[in-house]
């Protein structure tokens, strides 16, 4: 294998819950999970409803050109199903994007503490990614911009961004977008884009019209609830589609994937709980670790990033007290992020629990 796929580091997703109950000796009926930003309330009933009919289906390939749920897709976001890509999971769109507009001595620029599958996918093309110092820990869209040369290809923009929450202003975007070369695809990474409340909602696919060069990425894993079945995809213009689309595997999203998706974007109810479950959890959260005097990174998604005062040991410590006490949260080592924890807002009872195991983890350190 070439040196720059030696050179990859693995992503490491969070354990799953069995391994860590084994490991641990913990009763599993008292552990809970919130590392990786998976949806507390669980699928919408008639997502749940549509895969297992689906289901009866799984003999047959399926449809590889995702025909309903482009058309599901187009009719809610007003844009034509040839500006559609759908994925395995938004993370597909990255990689396609990358598979597409990159190759060996291209260069991509994303932030620091961006979403870590960005370095990755542009490290499997043999690209080199441009990391750029971040401010207050959310992208610096002017550094960004200084940053982007001849060779680049790509830029990616998570807003709102993982692990920090932060989100960019649309007057920033727009000013990027105005600036930044045609010849670079600005990738607009929205998977967090339900939770944002009203007032930060913003139009960003009417953009579509004015910059060819845009991918907005959305995915099904977030407020729909449908992580364990991979489904995301991408809106864009026509010839930017058109270019993914052949890359893409021919079958990249499965039928139950497809049939759930479907479903779920009709159940706006369900994508209205999980909103509203979200807004109070992340007021309960940010209210507690105020009182715990902790530090926070004010999030627009559906997580929070919390600093551990003192050292990195100190960090480590309040991760495996909160993990004895049956509480998994992400540390955020990998995206140089060291002190930080990262806890993604669960049910009521889980945030009272995390509250909870995290005063009883910073009592242990003094
Ligand atoms: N972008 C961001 C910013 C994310 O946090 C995630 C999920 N961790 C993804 C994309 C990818 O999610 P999925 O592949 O499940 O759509």
């Amino acid at each position: 294998a070439p040196e720059y796929i030696r050179a990859i580091q693995p992503y490491q997703p969070g354990k799953p819950i069995s391994e860590l109950v084994r490991e641990l000796g913990l009763d599993e009926h008292n552990v809970i999970k919130l590392a990786s930003n998976e949806n507390p309330l669980g699928t919408s009933p008639l997502a749940r409803e549509a895969m297992i009919n689906a289901l009866n289906q799984i003999s047959l390939y399926p449809d590889g050109s995702g025909f309903e749920l482009k058309a599901a897709i187009s009719q809610r976001y007003s844009v034509n199903t040839d500006q559609i890509i759908l994925g395995n999971g938004s993370n597909d769109i990255l990689d396609l994007a990358a598979r597409v507009f990159l190759k060996p001595g291209a260069a991509a620029v994303y932030s620091q503490h961006a979403f870590a599958v960005y370095p990755l996918v542009v490290q499997t093309i043999g690209a080199n990614g441009i990391s750029v110092p971040a401010r207050d820990y959310g992208h610096d869209l002017a550094a960004m911009l200084d940053a982007v040369t001849p060779e680049t290809r790509i830029v990616f923009i998570a807003s709102p961004n993982n692990p920090t929450g932060t989100l960019s202003e649309v007057d920033d975007l727009l000013r990027f977008l105005e600036r930044v070369s045609r010849d670079v695809l600005v990738v607009l990474d929205e998977a967090y884009n339900e939770y944002l409340p009203e007032a930060n909602k913003r139009n960003s696919i009417s953009w579509l019209k004015r910059f060819p060069n845009l991918i907005i990425t959305r995915t099904f894993s977030k407020a729909y609830g449908l992580a364990g079945v991979r489904v995301g995809f991408g809106l864009a213009h026509t010839d930017v589609a058109d270019l993914m689309n052949r890359v893409r595997q021919p079958f990249n999203v499965n039928s139950i994937g497809l049939a759930g998706a479907l479903a779920a974007l009709q159940d706006t109810e369900f994508v209205e709980r999980s909103y509203a479950l979200n807004r109070t959890g992340m007021l309960h959260l940010t209210d507690g670790l105020r009182q715990l005097g902790i530090e926070y990174i004010p999030s627009f998604g559906n997580f929070l990033s919390f600093r551990v005062e003192g050292d990195v040991a100190n960090t480590k410590k309040v991760y495996q007290s909160l993990l004895q006490q049956g509480v998994i949260v992400r540390p955020l080592g990998i995206y140089e992020m060291p002190q930080h924890l990262r806890v993604t807002i669960g049910l009521e009872s889980e945030n009272q629990k995390f509250l909870k195991s995290l005063e009883r983890a910073i009592g242990e350190l003094a």
